[in-house]
């Protein structure tokens, strides 16, 4: 079965605290990790910041989700 595409993803964020533009997967972990229904995203930087965790720590996570196949983490893919 085909999941419905959210309207939010594609849109532009930036993170809630620092204003820099956030990628995909900052949007995704920020979700993992605080929660799904939130509307403020932070970029890794900041979110490693306030999980008091390294932004290493972050990166390792992405790479979990995305190794386990969660769906807020698709593949990289070109185009
Ligand atoms: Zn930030």
């Amino acid at each position: 079965m085909k999941r419905p595409v959210c309207p939010g993803v594609h849109t532009r964020h930036q993170c809630a605290q620092c204003d820099s533009s956030l990628a995909r997967d900052d949007i995704a972990i920020s979700r993992r990790l605080i929660g799904r229904g939130i509307s403020q995203f932070y970029c890794i930087r900041c979110l490693a910041a306030r999980l008091g965790v390294s932004q290493a720590v972050i990166h390792l996570k992405i790479k979990e989700y995305r190794a386990m196949g969660c769906a807020l983490f698709p593949p990289y893919k070109e185009g």
